[in-house]
């Protein structure tokens, strides 16, 4: 992957994380009786909680992405975005880009979904 593509899909993740930064603060509102309607899109999130207290407003399947999206940009810090964690391939940018929080290959991927199923009921 060259550092144009790591750009796109660094873009790509904090895009993301605004995004659900940003409903984390409409529901912090809400539940604080504060009129939505008159937010602006983008929350000035510089003003507002930390992130991490922040991402407690969101619903569980939505903190599991945020958690998702700080380990793919933190892998980012570390140079070690767009490597399988289980087998050290290259996972590959068109897939990063379908999914970019994946930190798995797509054989990876695959047979931990046949286990999975395999075990399902
Ligand atoms: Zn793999």
């Amino acid at each position: 992957m060259n550092k144009k593509e790591l750009k796109e899909l660094k873009e790509i993740l904090e895009g993301m994380k605004n995004e659900l930064l940003t409903q984390a603060e409409q529901m912090r509102q809400r539940s604080l009786g504060l009129d939505v309607e008159d937010l602006p899109d983008e929350v000035d999130l510089a003003t507002s909680e930390t992130d991490q207290s922040l991402n407690l407003h969101l619903r569980d399947r939505e903190r599991t992405l945020f958690k998702k999206i700080e380990d793919a940009l933190e892998r980012m810090e570390n140079n070690e975005y767009g490597k399988c964690t289980l087998c050290d391939e290259e996972i590959g940018f068109k897939r990063l880009k379908a999914r970019p929080v994946t930190d798995l290959c797509i054989r990876c991927k695959e047979e931990q979904e046949s286990v999975e199923k395999r075990y399902a009921e």
